[in-house]
């Protein structure tokens, strides 16, 4: 038997998995499957994105002398069968997918067209299943696991050597996330983002997807600005190490409408694509916090995402799958409002952030938790429905880390590491952004005509969910001021204005 390794639409690297290790010359295949992208109404930017960084991924691995067996299906089905027709005496060696359950579909698919596969682990991360599990003492029996962010994050930091001096965190704090929390001043001008044109291959492939695909979203090519090469993922990552790093710490969490990458990295979608691993991410914000003058709150803010965060997520999802994508222990059923679609409403924070999303795929990470999630969960949406437009509207957006950031850190949905929700008033909102001052709605009003809708919302969602929320000890205060509003007639007023609210959301008018 040969083994031929299968790169999957989200590995594309020659430096890890099976085909690391092939022959030069060896065969490899792709697959390009077009069902999935018909399944859902996917950003247009989002397809165009995975479609020409595969095809350029073809041609790159072509140049360099493989024998790249590029099968373009309606399915992975028919992708499988064709291949095993063409080369019965073959095997697959693949790299893990981190989505839930695709090893054993494309186990049955590849038995179903009597071929013969191998999994490996999936090389793409800074960590291994085995050795979180091993860490975490996790339990695959256990239903209903829970797990910290803060210590894994610690223990990568000391198994990885990541920004340590020895044994202790460089700067002496593990983590500076109070100095990443301040809002720019007038003056303040967010630095450049990446600017290369799209070249050929994208433009064809964008006009394609165009043809074929029902999309969401901008659809002018122009403004895409995503790299669909290693090459132009390279050179992102060192403008943004070059011009943005600096700026990143300080104004992690502020949003202003004429900003919409603020000083974000934006390198989210070349990492999930495999054209950058994080390692090397990490590794190049430490060399240049080695070499030149840049904050450290900056500089662990960002490797904190990277390191801490993405892949907590990715395990977390492991461990709590199938359940988390339907997990919804505040049993929230009001259906997302259509103006998430259609970017219809007056509400300022909103409009801008939807606005966003449709021009280009991405909106940070603050509008995404403090904007889109936060609003959602007072409104009471369900969880999977939010999960679900994240998925489609998103260039970074895969199941494996849009479930665990969506229905648990946006929803609180489950429970697996959230340990309240992630929710405000307009006051958050305010106090981060500068979008309050532009909006016909009154931040500082819950009630009467053109209250900010967040402010009723909020206090609805912490009485709706009382039996669930009031005895969580980090809520504590937040029920004093309820009982405050329970004991005279807000509450009652609060409830008014909410259904106000729904009527009018379904009327279009929010
Ligand atoms: P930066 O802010 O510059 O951060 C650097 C990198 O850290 C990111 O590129 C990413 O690789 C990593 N990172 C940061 N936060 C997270 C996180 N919470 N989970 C995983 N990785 C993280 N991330 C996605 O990759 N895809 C998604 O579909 C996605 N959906 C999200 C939905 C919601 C409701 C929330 C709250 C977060 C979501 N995130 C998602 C996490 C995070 O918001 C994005 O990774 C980040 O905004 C991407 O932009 P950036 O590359 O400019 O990131």
């Amino acid at each position: 038997d040969t083994d031929v390794p299968w790169v999957l639409g989200t590995q594309l690297t020659t430096r890890s998995g099976p085909i690391a290790r092939a022959p030069e010359g060896s065969p490899v295949l792709m697959i390009e499957a077009h069902d999935f992208a018909a399944r859902k109404p996917y950003h247009h930017h989002k397809l165009t994105l995975v479609f020409a960084a595969m095809r350029h991924f073809r041609d790159r691995l072509r140049d360099a002398g493989y024998e790249v067996i590029y099968i373009t299906a309606e399915s992975f089905a028919d992708g499988l069968a064709t291949f095993f027709d063409d080369y019965p005496e073959a095997r697959l060696v693949a790299m893990r997918s981190p989505s839930y359950g695709s090893e054993r579909r494309f186990r049955e698919l590849i038995e179903a067209a009597d071929g013969d596969v191998r999994f490996v682990d999936n090389e793409l991360f800074v960590s291994t299943r085995q050795a979180f599990d091993e860490w975490a003492n996790a339990d695959p029996d256990d239903e209903t696991p829970t797990f910290k962010h803060e210590p894994m994050y610690r223990w990568l930091r000391r198994e990885t050597g990541m920004l340590m001096n020895g044994d202790q965190p460089v700067g002496g704090e593990w983590n500076y996330d109070d100095e990443n929390r301040e809002f720019p001043d007038e003056t303040w001008t967010a630095p450049p983002t990446p600017s290369a044109a799209p070249d050929e291959q994208t433009v064809e492939t964008a006009a394609w997807v165009d043809a074929t695909f029902e999309t969401w979203g901008n659809t002018a090519v122009d403004t895409f600005p995503w790299p669909v090469t290693r090459k132009q993922a390279c050179e992102a990552l060192t403008q943004f190490i070059d011009e943005r790093l600096g700026e990143f710490g300080r104004y992690q969490d502020a949003m202003r409408a004429d900003d919409w990458a603020m000083a974000h990295s934006l390198l989210g979608s070349s990492i999930n694509l495999g054209l950058l691993h994080p390692v090397e991410v990490i590794d190049a914000i430490t060399d240049a916090y080695e070499s030149r003058d840049l904050p450290l709150n900056a500089v662990e803010g960002c490797i904190r995402q990277i390191l801490g965060w993405r892949e907590f997520m990715r395990h977390v999802y492991r461990h709590a799958m199938p359940a988390l994508a339907e997990a919804n222990q505040l049993d929230a059923t009001a259906s997302l409002p259509a103006f998430y679609w259609d970017g219809d409403t007056e509400m300022e924070c909103l409009s801008q952030t939807i606005s966003e999303v449709h021009d280009r795929g991405y909106s940070h990470h603050i509008q995404r938790l403090m904007v889109l999630a936060n609003f959602a969960t007072l409104w009471g949406v369900e969880p999977s429905e939010l999960n679900d437009w994240f998925h489609a509207t998103y260039v970074d957006a895969y199941h494996w880390v849009t479930t665990p950031n969506v229905i648990e850190m946006g929803q609180y949905g489950h429970g697996v590491f959230a340990t309240k929700p992630y929710v405000s008033s307009a006051n958050y909102i305010d106090k981060m952004s500068d979008y309050c001052s532009d909006c016909k709605y009154y931040k500082t009003k819950t009630t009467g005509e053109n209250a900010c809708p967040f402010n009723a919302l909020y206090w609805d969602f912490l009485d709706r969910n009382e039996a669930q929320l009031r005895s969580n000890h980090r809520m504590g205060l937040m029920y004093s001021h309820v009982d405050d509003k329970q004991e005279t007639d807000e509450m009652a007023a609060i409830r008014e204005r909410v259904a106000e609210l729904r009527t009018k959301a379904v009327d279009g008018r929010l």
